[in-house]
Parts: C-alpha cells; sequence; structure tokens
C-alpha cells in the first residue's frame, strides 16, 4: 500500500468550518477575525468561552453573543443520549505503536481523542516511538493506523526526517510521500510553543491529520520558566496549552502523543519503586489520560509500564529500538 491512502481514506466525523456561520448571519470579517484568533471550526466557537472570543480584536459583546448563537443553532454542545456518545466514541482510532506488546498494554495502541504521555529518562525511545508513530498513523485502519498525517511540535531539535523515511519502508510505505505527511515545526521557546497550538487548529481544520507530536511538552516550560517564583506562572500556561490540545484531540479525532522527561523524587524509596517522576506536576497528570513509564531493562531492552489508563488495567511489557523503528524483542 502507498501513503496516498492519506489522500483517499477520511473518516467520516464531520468538522464543521465556521465559514458556516455565514449562513446564519454572521458576516465574513467577523469570521476573518475568528480566523486570526485561531478558531476555524464551529466546534471551536463553541468550546471557546465568550470572555475569551470577546478578547479577539474588533469583536464586541453583542457581536460574541450573535457568533455563540448562531454557532449553537448549527450543531449542538447540549446533553445527548449516551447512546449517542458511544457511536462518538466509536470514531476513535487506536495508531499501532510499532509493538505488539505496547500495542496490547494499551488496548490496541495510542487512541485518537486524547492526550497520551511517555516519560522516563534519556534513550529510553520517547523520541523513537514519536517517530514511529509518524509513520504508523498514515497506514491504513487495517494496519494499524487511520490513513492520517502528522503534525510534530519539537521543542528540543531531535526529530530526524532520515529516520521516517527508514521506518516507512519497513511498513511499505513510500518514504518521500511519508515525509510529506509529516509537517513539522522547531519550537524555540515556551511562547512560541503556545503559538504553534494556535496554528494547529488552523491545520488540523482540514480534518486530514491523525495525530499530534509533542517532543518534549516541558522542555522549553522548563527553562522560560526556572525559579521557584514563576512555577505558578509556568503552570498556568502550560494549562492553557494542554487545555488547547485537549480540545484539539477530541474536536479533530487526533491522538496527541506527549513526551516528557523525569526528575529525582526526592521522597521516593527505591525498594518500592522509581525514584524518579515525570515533570509538569498536577496539571499535566491530570491532562493525560494515558501515561506511559519508560524505562531501560536488560541489554537492549526497554521496558514500558502502563500507569493511568481511563480504560486499560496498570500493566507491563517489553519492547526493542531498531533501525526500523519500535519493534517487540522477538521481532
Ligand atoms: P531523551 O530523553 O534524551 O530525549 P529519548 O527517550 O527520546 O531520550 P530516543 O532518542 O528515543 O531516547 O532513543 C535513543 C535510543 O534509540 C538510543 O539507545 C539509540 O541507540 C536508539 N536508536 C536511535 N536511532 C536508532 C537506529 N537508527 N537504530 C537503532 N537504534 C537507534
Ligand atoms: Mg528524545
Amino acid at each position: 500500500m502507498s501513503a496516498t491512502a492519506v489522500e483517499t481514506e477520511q473518516n467520516d466525523r464531520s468538522i464543521i468550518s465556521i465559514d458556516e456561520l455565514q449562513n446564519h448571519g454572521i458576516n465574513v470579517s467577523d469570521i476573518t477575525k475568528l480566523k486570526s484568533a485561531g478558531i476555524f471550526s464551529i466546534q471551536s466557537v463553541l468550546s471557546t468561552t465568550k470572555k475569551n472570543l470577546v478578547k479577539i480584536k474588533g469583536l464586541s459583546e453583542v457581536k460574541v453573543e450573535k457568533i455563540k448563537e448562531s454557532a449553537g443553532k448549527i450543531t449542538s454542545i447540549g446533553f445527548i443520549p449516551a447512546s449517542i456518545q458511544l457511536q462518538v466514541r466509536a470514531n476513535v482510532f487506536a495508531i499501532t505503536t510499532g509493538s505488539k506488546n505496547l500495542d496490547t498494554m494499551l488496548g490496541g495502541g495510542i487512541m485518537t481523542m486524547s492526550l497520551t504521555e511517555v516519560f522516563g529518562e534519556f534513550r529510553c525511545g520517547k523520541t523513537q516511538l514519536s517517530h514511529t508513530l509518524c509513520v504508523t498513523t498514515q497506514l491504513s485502519v487495517e494496519q494499524g493506523g487511520c490513513a492520517k498525517k502528522v503534525a510534530y511540535i519539537d521543542t528540543e531539535g531531535t526529530f530526524r526526517p532520515e529516520r521516517i523515511k527508514e521506518i516507512a519502508e519497513r511498513f511499505d510505505l513510500d518514504p518521500e510521500a511519508a515525509l510529506e505527511n509529516v509537517m513539522y515545526a522547531r519550537a524555540l521557546n515556551s511562547e512560541h510553543q503556545m503559538e504553534l497550538a494556535e496554528q494547529l487548529s488552523q491545520e488540523l481544520a482540514s480534518g486530514s491529520y491523525g495525530l499530534v507530536v509533542v517532543d518534549s511538552i516541558m522542555a522549553n516550560f522548563r527553562v522560560d520558566y526556572s525559579g521557584r517564583g514563576e512555577l505558578s506562572e509556568r503552570q498556568q500556561k502550560l494549562n492553557i496549552f494542554l487545555n488547547k490540545l485537549c480540545r484539539i484531540s477530541e474536536e479533530y479525532n487526533c491522538a496527541v502523543f506527549l513526551t516528557n522527561q523525569v526528575q529525582s523524587d526526592p521522597g521516593a524509596n527505591s525498594l518500592f519503586g522509581p525514584t524518579s517522576k515525570p515533570v509538569g506536576g498536577h496539571v499535566l497528570a491530570h491532562a493525560s489520560a494515558t501515561r506511559i513509564m519508560l524505562r531501560k531493562g536488560r541489554g537492549d531492552e526497554r521496558v514500558a509500564k502502563l500507569q493511568d489508563s481511563p480504560d486499560m488495567p496498570e500493566g507491563e511489557c517489553v519492547y526493542v529500538i531498531k533501525a526500523r523503528g519500535i519493534c517487540d524483542p522477538e521481532d
């Protein structure tokens, strides 16, 4: 199969463009103002508070009221029967990690419509897993992907397009096409990272994306907010960023894959488990629906431990990193 599946195999969960507001009495210039603030879908209009919409230059309270009302007519955000929510959840895809062991532990792979976080010490495979997912997202549903594109935010400068080509060959994808389907951005600092999240909405409004990678989520925030006194401001900014990603994952039915660093945990006892913990505090812990701890095992082996999941039991498994990406030890 070729990477052209990305163009042909779109899922039918509908994202309604804000241009639709034109048919409900909102003028083009106000729609343009919404777009300039990173709002491209009716769902985004509805999920942004009036308080924040009023902050957009040129939008008065009266206008915001009208925009909200019109958006509400296009699609409803009230109570719905759980049976309908079940139908929405039926659209969730699991994207294969490249390792059957990992996929089984996760209930199929990395899930769309929520945030997944992997954390662990250096060289345990966080970046390699990110690269493998860049390719597997492009596979057809039967092959463990969702035939969609990937947006990659790199905060550490460790993205290697050559690796995408190598991994694509393993899955019989055209390496050049596989590269074209990964949109890459290097986040220079935490402010830039937040701006990129705004730009993501524009990219993702096309509905052609299945995965957003942020490798790593905390690196910039840790540099830009270093002192204790800056911690609460850092967490507030982080919360806004994560909230945006969370909404994006639900609105556009895509997976959000975050990698995270660890710091030593002075309160931990090595007899009873790990002595390091993920950075980012409670804000990140709450935002990540699925949390996976990675560590080095024997020889080349790496161990993944599922620490938190909305629907899978805790578990542990072994994987390895190869030239062709993340694999099982027996592959
Ligand atoms: P950090 O915290 O430093 O970002 P990380 O968890 O992101 O670390 P990775 O960069 O994903 O770690 O993994 C590094 C490991 O991947 C190294 O052990 C390296 O040998 C292995 N690796 C990288 N490229 C290849 C390759 N082409 N073939 C085989 N193994 C590779
Ligand atoms: Mg890395």
